[in-house]
């Protein structure tokens, strides 16, 4: 699968990485932001702190301008990625059950969030590297959730992180489409400015 590389180069998306990046680093708390798409044009979201291990992408914490906000809540407005990293260093990089839910679209009263085209989970290595493991739903269906969930559920907490292309097989087998990107550690150090 071929990420658009546009779309992960676009200085505004890079911004965001930054700023949820740092957020967990310098917090220990799960960090995000959501990218939509209204009207043929990109809403990058804010980023938003989380709790350890959860973050909820609610209306109220979404952070957009507000003909957006309200496009999304009667979806008009499409989810296009949906991104949160892990506190932790190192390790597997994991999306939860609740993580991988985001591709489908929640059953009504739908929380606005669901159904996005891809999910980016973050994780911070020791040295400050980032590395965003990038999911789309392919051919997976709710059931695969629990495929995963079964497969991974004895997977102790910090497994190392030469077990990734391990967790990525589980995640393919399930249907689901994989990618892991990286940026060296001073995408946190600089502000991004145009064309970096
Ligand atoms: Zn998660």
């Amino acid at each position: 699968m071929k990420m658009k590389k546009k779309f992960i180069e676009d200085p505004r998306f890079v911004e965001c990485l930054r700023r949820a990046a740092l957020t967990t680093a310098i917090s220990g708390r799960e960090a995000g932001f959501m990218v939509l798409e209204f009207q043929n044009q990109l809403y990058f979201g804010k980023s938003v702190k989380g709790e350890c291990t959860h973050i909820g992408f609610e209306p109220s914490t979404t952070v957009f301008p507000s003909q957006v906000q309200i496009a999304l809540a009667y979806e008009e407005a499409r989810v296009v990625w949906e991104v949160h990293f892990h506190p932790g260093a190192d390790g597997v990089i994991l999306p939860s059950c609740g993580d991988l839910a985001g591709l489908f679209p929640a059953p009504p009263p739908a929380i606005p969030g669901g159904g996005a085209e891809a999910i980016g989970i973050g994780q911070i290595s020791r040295s400050g590297d980032v590395y965003l493991l990038v999911v789309k739903r392919g051919t997976a269906d709710r059931l695969s959730l629990q495929e995963v969930d079964e497969e991974t559920k004895g997977f102790p907490d910090s497994l190392p992180s030469n077990y990734q292309d391990e967790a990525n097989a589980i995640l393919t087998r399930a249907g689901f489409e994989v990618e892991l990107l990286s940026w060296p550690a001073r995408l946190m150090r600089k502000k991004s400015s145009k064309g970096r």
